[in-house]
């Protein structure tokens, strides 16, 4: 399966360079200050090390590069979108392919073809722009995500998995006609990249269609989690990510898809479905959102560099080596005590900021604090995924006080190196041992939607 002995040695060499800047700790507190200490409000050129998000961020490979070239910029039936079609046939099996400016636009189709105001839309623990599209079409998300998933220290190789109970008993309660249909997300990047068995999801998919209720996926990483399949559940063994890929997927009726994660591309996205209706609704939503339903908000180029992306993600030694990356830098911080969710996730490592600074109250953002800190000591930039990022209740106006508080430590793909890593892993050792010293701090200002992005702090 892997070429060499180690599959962290990189399966790729280095064509071109992009220096960082090194920047001294007075530079950086004033940045970290002038960013209302948000790291996504600081200057990317501030940052040495970015591991704020796998999200766009992205080498893309010297094939992918070169296919950009072959941009067919037609307004209507570029051929790279007919190549994309068929790279999405071959590796997902959907019948029909939405393409989308991101993520989030097929997220918006979705939710507005299957979502009538008052419905519930359940999931395997909420993602941020997920929940927000499916409130906005009129749903009410419901967690039906297992127990185990909450608890960043069980380590249930399959914590993604969906609660076939919880999803059950909410059926009775509010009946079948009432859900719009299930999101189930491969892996569940909230919870720490965790990913879904096949077991689960074959479980999931007959329950719902007694119910005639739609399975989505949420298929972001459905390739990382294909490789964790392969390596966790028996009987997968054998097979390659792109066979486990395909199986995922013919247990449910579409996904939606961000093709600025494992697809190894800078933006883009999808819809894809099997439903005649449903992929008319949604072209016809596409042109009014994303662009013509060949396109949808996508160059010619980018849906070429998509295409050879998914291929290149979907060989198993590119996955062996990307989840090698995440677990050595977890490992090196389990090493030295640092409390970080387990098992190791597939596109980072999530440190338990409850536990890291256990005297700073949930209210006071620790985890805001942590990734504050962290930049500040060392110049590497990671992100919030807690309090902030959970927001508020559509009904009480209440913070959520999500039970996994965590900074995530998230690795963009192909760009990194070991070295790059334990500088990452002395950082936050350091600053683990003078944790005692830290204070928390107090939100100034609150965006409406998805506040996480925009919010601004001051210290305590
Ligand atoms: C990034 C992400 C999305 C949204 O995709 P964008 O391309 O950022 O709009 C949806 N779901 C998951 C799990 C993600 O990680």
């Amino acid at each position: 399966m892997t070429l060499t002995s180690n599959p962290m040695a990189e399966p790729y060499k280095i064509k071109m360079v992009e220096p960082v800047k090194i920047t001294t700790r007075e530079f950086r507190e004033k940045a970290a200050k002038e960013a209302g200490h948000n790291t996504f409000l600081l200057r990317s050129e501030d940052v040495y090390i970015d591991l704020l998000t796998d999200s766009g961020t992205n080498a893309m490979s010297e094939s992918q590069w070169a296919g950009m070239m072959l941009g067919d910029e037609a307004y209507a039936g570029s051929k790279n979108y007919y190549f994309l079609e068929k790279v999405m046939h071959d590796c997902f099996g959907y019948k029909h392919l939405v393409p989308t400016h991101q993520g989030r636009g097929a997220e918006n189709l979705v939710s507005n073809a299957l979502i009538k105001p008052g419905q519930y839309v359940p999931g395997n623990m909420y993602f941020t722009t997920t929940r927000a599209h499916q409130e906005l079409a009129g749903g009410n998300f419901v967690d039906v995500i297992i127990d185990d998933a909450h608890d960043p220290y069980n380590t249930n190789p399959f914590k993604g998995d969906v609660d076939l109970k919880k999803y059950e008993d909410l059926i009775k309660r509010v009946g079948a006609e009432q859900i719009a249909y299930i999101t189930i997300g491969v892996t569940v990047n909230l919870a720490g990249g965790q990913p879904v068995s096949m077991a689960n999801l074959k479980a999931v998919y007959e329950l719902s269609q007694k119910h005639k209720i739609p399975v989505i996926l949420d298929a972001t990483r459905a390739i990382e989690n294909a490789y964790f399949i392969k390596v966790r559940e028996k009987g997968y063994e054998n097979k390659s990510v792109r066979e486990i890929l395909r199986e995922m997927c013919s247990y449910s009726d579409g996904a939606t898809c961000s093709g600025k994660k494992d697809f190894h591309t800078n933006i883009g996205g999808f819809a894809a479905c099997n439903d005649d209706a449903m992929a008319e609704h949604m072209r016809s939503m596409c042109v009014v959102y994303e662009g013509l339903q060949t396109y949808g908000g996508m160059t010619g180029r980018d849906m070429e560099a998509m295409a050879r992306g998914i291929l290149e993600a979907s060989e198993d030694h590119v996955m062996a080596h990307r989840v090698a990356q995440a677990e050595y830098l977890g490992n090196k911080l389990i090493a030295a005590g640092i409390p970080i969710v387990l098992p190791i996730g597939g596109h980072g490592v999530f440190i338990d900021a409850r536990a890291f600074y256990s005297h700073i109250p949930q209210e006071q953002y620790p985890a805001q604090k942590l990734a504050n800190d962290i930049y500040v000591h060392s110049g590497v930039r990671t992100m919030e995924r807690g309090n902030v990022s959970a927001g508020r209740c559509k009904e009480t106006g209440k913070e959520f006080f999500p039970k996994l508080e965590t900074v995530r430590v998230t690795i963009p793909r192909r760009v990194y190196t070991q070295s790059h890593f334990d500088v990452v892993a002395d950082a936050i050792i350091d600053l683990y041992k003078q944790r005692d010293k830290a204070k928390g701090l107090k939100m100034v200002f609150e965006p409406k939607y998805l506040r996480f992005f925009q919010a601004r702090f001051e210290m305590l």
